[in-house]
């Protein structure tokens, strides 16, 4: 195919990395730029549900996904103010029957290596570090990012894979800062002989209680529970990997039963995280720039999704510019068509689970245990299809196109 240089990612996170993995697999050209010095994630475990599974095989690296992975055997949600058992989903052997895939948990940082290893063993990738883009122009041939190093670089197409506060998104779609949910997450996690003896749960546990929940699971090697709670504390600004004490992280479960609160004592090195997400939006395209991943749709992390969306998303990328190759408007805007919809799903469903599921009180939390607690293993199954199983990224372009409404 005959481009105007290569393909430009902006970001080299999980998703501008799975992006430059799937293009150069259909024989692109690319270079991405990544504006820290180093490569790597922030954050101890990721949750990747059979849909993440399915992205890496279209990605290539579906034996060192499953490898690095350690399997859970249940999806787990407890109240927390009785530390009752609520509801539970089997993610064993008719998990993996219905879904074509395992659900599992990584280290985020063995994911992100993996893809980074992926891209340097591919002579199609180039990798760059320390270089920030501010900002591109484009003119209908060619698209040129800038760099705030004032370097200026040509490619055929820009992808925007550069986060929550994108600098690509404020040109593509400029709908300013994210939104402030006054949601704060805390990060840890607790060396597995510290971890109470009765939770040592081969389980993805979420305790939920009013205002506030609490997920932990085991990482991979099983020395380590991974620990991250939340709690709604109104924070008015956005802040990232804020280490804090554990007094504050306390602050917002005095009202949790003491097996809760247990889990949280054993906790170390705590950071903070105001939650940000943003309304879904139409607009990911300029011509010949996209957005990707958190760029594109961030989302509640509630789902354990964000990751899982942005590596499907680079699996669509490619098959479309691929399917129109020498037509990279085409190509982004076909794309666009394919994501937005499930995207958008993902983003408003998981401010939804935050709020009708996992922090309500009273009525409304007696109401969620007795209509969750009767659910078949069947009904869960069947609730959870849209996400798991419908993932789209099988579907040929053709089809895609036909059926997924602009
Ligand atoms: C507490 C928490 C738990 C989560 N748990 C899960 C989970 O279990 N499962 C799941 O699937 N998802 C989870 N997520 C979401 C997931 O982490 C993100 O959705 C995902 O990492 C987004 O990847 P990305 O590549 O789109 O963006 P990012 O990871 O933000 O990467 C963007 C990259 O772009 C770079 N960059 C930014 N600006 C520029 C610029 N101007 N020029 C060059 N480079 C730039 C950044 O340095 C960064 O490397 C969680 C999120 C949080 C906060």
């Amino acid at each position: 195919m005959r481009q105007e240089g290569p393909i430009l990612v902006t970001g080299g996170g999980i998703g501008g990395l799975s992006a430059a993995l799937g293009l150069a697999r259909t024989g692109h050209e690319v270079t991405v730029l990544e504006r820290s010095p180093q490569l790597g994630e922030i954050g101890a475990g990721i949750q990747l549900g059979p849909n993440a599974f399915e992205a890496f095989d279209h990605l290539g690296m579906g034996d060192e996904a499953r490898a690095m992975a350690v399997y859970v055997d249940r999806l787990r949600l407890m109240d927390a103010l009785t530390a009752e058992d609520i509801a539970s989903i089997d993610l064993t052997e008719p998990f993996r029957r219905r879904f074509g895939n395992p659900y599992a948990v990584v280290h985020r940082g063995d994911l992100h290596g993996v893809l980074v290893r992926a891209c340097r063993d591919n002579p199609r990738v180039t990798l760059r570090t320390g270089a920030t883009v501010s900002g591109y122009e484009q003119d209908g041939a060619s698209v040129t990012a800038r760099l705030s190093s004032g370097e200026t670089l040509r490619g055929a197409v820009l992808i925007g894979a550069d986060g929550l506060w994108s600098r690509i998104r404020a040109r593509v779609v400029g709908d300013g800062p994210p939104r402030v949910t006054g949601h704060t997450t805390y990060r840890s996690v607790i060396p597995t002989e510290m971890m109470p003896e009765d939770l040592r749960w081969n389980a993805a546990t979420l305790w939920a209680g009013p205002k506030c929940h609490i997920v932990h699971y085991p990482l991979p090697g099983r020395k380590q529970f991974n620990l991250v709670v939340t709690y709604h504390n109104g924070a008015p600004e956005p802040v990232a990997g804020q280490p804090v004490g554990m007094e504050e992280v306390m602050a917002g479960f005095t009202h949790v039963h003491p097996r809760a609160q247990s889990i949280i004592r054993h906790g170390r090195d705590w950071k903070l995280w105001v939650l940000c997400d943003r309304d879904p939006v139409e607009r990911w395209v300029d011509g010949r720039v996209a957005l990707l991943g958190d760029a594109a749709h961030p989302t509640l992390h509630y789902l354990a999704q964000g990751a899982c969306m942005a590596m499907e998303d680079a699996v669509v990328l490619s098959q479309e510019m691929e399917a129109h190759a020498g037509a990279p408007e085409a190509a982004l805007e076909a794309y666009r068509r394919r994501r937005v919809l499930r995207t958008a799903r993902v983003q408003l469903q998981s401010r939804e689970v935050g709020d009708h599921i996992y922090h309500p009180s009273g009525p409304h939390a007696a109401l969620r245990n007795a209509i969750m607690s009767a659910k078949s293993r069947e009904e869960w199954y069947d609730a959870i299809a849209w996400l798991y199983g419908d993932t789209g990224l099988d579907r040929s372009p053709a089809e895609s196109r036909s059926s997924v409404p602009a």
